[in-house]
């Protein structure tokens, strides 16, 4: 009879194997959910050290120093060196205008910004 045709033995059969295939995908996501979540940490560090937002700019004397200064550290993410996307910009942050270098890390892809105030420091 046709009806036999799909046996409870066959159907075991084929979940078994989708069975493993999505623990798989499970263990994947679970190491992309890691990563993702260590990489906002790292982030939320980056954004919270100096330099790392508008409002907390490293104070340089001069413009000449903001390439070298933000080239200076390596990649918070993965350690590699980073480089610039371009020469660095000139932003306004309410009534202060700071320097704000783009970089980009050649090896992982992140983004980041450094931020940075000229003029004499006052200590
Ligand atoms: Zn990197």
């Amino acid at each position: 009879m046709s009806a036999r045709l799909a046996r409870p033995s066959d159907m075991k059969k084929k979940s078994k194997g989708a069975g493993r295939e999505q623990r798989a995908r499970a263990v994947r996501r679970e190491a992309d959910r890691e990563a993702e979540k260590l990489r906002r940490d790292v982030s939320k560090l980056v954004e919270l050290s100096p330099g790392g937002s508008p409002e907390r700019p490293v104070q340089l004397a001069s413009a000449s120093q903001v390439e070298v200064e933000a080239l200076a550290e390596p990649c918070p993410f993965c350690g590699e060196r980073l480089r610039l996307e371009g020469p660095h910009e000139v932003e306004s942050h309410g009534s202060e205008r700071l320097r704000v270098a783009r970089l980009v890390c050649g090896a992982c892809r992140a983004r980041l910004n450094r931020y940075y105030r000229l003029g004499a420091t006052l200590n």
